[in-house]
């Protein structure tokens, strides 16, 4: 496990290092952490595992440490693929957020006829995305993929298993983790709008996935996120 009282970093340089800070990186150690030369923090680079390393300096706009232990190794990214439509702005970054803490591998944002968003930043949510594993101890940070027509993420399943949280069926009775284990691993998880699915989408993706119910109260969409993924969680146990 990972040592959670340590400042943990995602660094881009490969370890053990020498590793670099950015200022964004060095003024959140200096003026936030308020560590110094001599302190020892976390790093990850999500290609080379885990490191305990050495602060060597941090200056004003700059720092540098150098890793010394190894304490995990590289792990894959996780298989599962968490998609999605995207939402306005606050709750797409806890969605994104939420979806690399809860084990997703690969998040696909997906258009839907109802969505109201169609562009995303990538950016910004891969910074969210990398604060959420820096936060969670995790290795491999989950990729983004720009956004895609649902029929376009359809195609590319590729034999991959797909369960859509279908608010069509809140409140149905069924054993959903059954329908998770059902059908099977790798696994695709599909959570639509705040608008909800189309009845012509629904009609696409039928055919292909699993439906689950969430309960009986329609959730908005980055609630459904968190209870959908905690599902996964149960029917699949991370390793
Ligand atoms: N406006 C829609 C609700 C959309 S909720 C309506 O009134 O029917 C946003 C998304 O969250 C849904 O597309 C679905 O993927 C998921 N969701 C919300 N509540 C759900 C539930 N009880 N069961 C299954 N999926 C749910």
């Amino acid at each position: 496990m990972s040592d959670f009282n340590a400042p943990r970093l995602f660094v881009d340089d490969d370890l053990p290092g020498p590793i670099s800070f950015d200022q964004r990186q060095t003024n959140y150690l200096k003026n936030v952490m308020r560590l110094k030369a001599g302190d020892t923090i976390i790093v990850f680079n999500g290609r080379d595992g885990e490191y305990r390393a050495l602060i060597g300096g941090l200056g004003k706009k700059a720092g540098e440490a150098v890793g010394e232990e190894k304490l995990r190794p590289q792990t894959k990214r996780p298989s599962l693929w968490y998609a999605f439509a995207p939402l306005k702005q606050a709750r797409l970054d806890y969605m994104v957020e939420k979806a690399a803490e809860m084990g997703a591998g690969r998040l696909v944002p997906v258009l839907t006829q109802h969505g109201q968003v169609r562009r995303i930043n990538r950016d910004r949510l891969t910074a969210n995305i990398v604060e959420a594993c820096e936060q969670c101890g995790i290795l491999s940070v989950p990729e983004i993929v720009d956004p895609m027509p649902l029929a376009t993420f359809l195609g590319s399943l590729d034999g991959r298993a797909l369960v859509v949280a279908d608010e069509a069926i809140a409140g149905e009775e069924g054993d959903p983790i059954a329908t998770i284990r059902a059908a099977g691993q790798p696994l695709a998880v599909l959570v639509g709008p705040e608008g909800g699915f189309s009845e012509e989408e629904r009609a696409l993706f039928l055919p292909r996935s699993h439906r689950v119910s969430l309960g009986p109260r329609v959730l908005r969409a980055d609630t459904a996120a968190v209870a959908l993924l905690a599902l996964v969680e149960a029917a699949f146990p991370s390793a």
